[in-house]
């Protein structure tokens, strides 16, 4: 066992295997398409620094985070791949993003001035990426500036502009209509402005797009969810072994049997409608398993299915297992596999009322992450 499930009671349990059998899929998949994987906030969850690591070992391409921060972490663990910011950046990074060697993204003459005149006391280049926005509202130069932004950028000195790039709003969605005109709309921008600019790479696809739109790929694609395993498209061949590497597990901390009509955990909002065998999980909203679960989601113990019972605590819930065995000690899956029952992450999404992205995200620090 090791010294961090010694140390706490709960962990998430990631399968490198898993995932980079994953990247290996999905590389073959794009082709001679470029990989660049985003693992933002704490690569969904899984641990950005050892994500990091094993994405550069397994032929990943590039690497994006979200901010400066994660990026640096990356480069103190030693990932020497390109490294792309996506956020938009703070005049009192620009020295950090050059000095580690990082790749960031330009969406307006003001920043690329700052940059520039940074670059020029220095005497180093940057390397930026230039974003359109081309439905999002979020960041990026609107299309119609887009032309003149680009050689704008261009003709500052220093400024080494390696890639242009969008976000897609419903890739999700077959044949989405708004996704078909983003594509077009980045197809003539970039055919029109990047014409004699070679090695400039055009980007657009996330997990959605490579699934749905095989337009979207061009130079290099973005896909993020799928290589930690969420595929909706199971149609897809190519895509058919791709499965999740992340699992979250505890250690049944208590046992008891209650007697009927006893109500459990705050507020009594599970009453026992017969004497029944309680158990104790040491997990709870403070890890990242959600309050809203409460008398809603469910755990396997012993490869059975039992539902959480009681209002959920900070640290700690409470499960129903009948007359049905289990001792302290046994193992607890909240998500994941145990013998042939699983809780997909799918699932607890369904329960929270949100999508797979933001429950990966919950589960913050407190949990020990565990590669096998
Ligand atoms: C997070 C992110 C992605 C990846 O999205 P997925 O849906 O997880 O594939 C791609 N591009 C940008 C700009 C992102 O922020």
């Amino acid at each position: 066992m090791t010294k961090e499930i010694r140390n706490h009671p709960s962990w998430i349990e990631i399968n490198l295997n898993q995932f980079k059998k994953n990247i290996s899929i999905i590389k073959n998949y794009l082709g001679k398409t470029l990989f660049c994987l985003p693992i933002k906030a704490n690569a969904y969850g899984h641990g950005l620094r050892a994500i990091g690591k094993a994405s550069e070992d397994a032929g990943v391409d590039y690497l994006a985070v979200a901010h400066l921060q994660e990026a640096i972490k990356l480069r103190e663990s030693n990932v020497n791949i390109p490294i792309l910011v996506l956020g938009a950046i703070h005049e009192d990074q620009i020295s950090d993003l050059i000095f580690y060697n990082l790749e960031f993204t330009l969406s307006s003459k003001f920043k690329a001035d700052l940059v520039s005149k940074h670059c020029n006391k220095i005497k180093k280049n940057a390397i930026v990426h230039l974003e359109i926005d081309s439905g999002m509202q979020r960041t990026g130069v609107r299309p119609d500036t887009f032309p003149s932004f680009f050689d704008y950028v261009n003709r500052l000195e220093y400024l080494n502009v390696r890639g242009v790039y969008s976000h897609l709003v419903n890739s999700e969605i077959f044949a989405d209509q708004t996704t078909t005109e983003q594509i077009d709309c980045f197809k003539s921008l970039t055919e029109e402005c990047l014409n004699g600019h070679l090695g400039v790479l055009r980007h657009i696809a996330n997990s959605g797009s490579i699934q749905n739109f095989p337009n979207s790929f061009f130079d290099m694609a973005r896909p993020s969810l799928i290589t930690f395993g969420y595929s909706r498209n199971k149609e897809l061949k190519a895509l058919s072994e791709i499965a999740p590497c992340f699992s979250l597990k505890s250690k049944i901390s208590y046992f008891k049997v209650v007697n009927k009509n006893q109500g459990i955990s705050y507020g009594h909002s599970y009453v026992t409608d017969k004497q029944t065998r309680i158990v104790t999980v040491p997990v709870g909203y403070g890890d990242g398993y959600r309050r809203c679960l409460s008398n809603k989601g469910f755990v396997l113990i012993r490869g059975k299915r039992f539902p959480v019972v009681g209002t959920i605590c900070m640290d700690q819930l409470m499960v129903d297992i009948g007359d049905e065995e289990a001792y302290v000690g046994d193992e607890v899956v909240l998500i994941g596999k145990q013998d042939n029952e699983e809780i997909p992450v799918e699932e607890i999404a369904t329960l929270c009322n949100t999508n797979i992205h933001e429950v990966l995200c919950f589960f913050n620090g407190r949990l020990p992450r565990v590669y096998t």
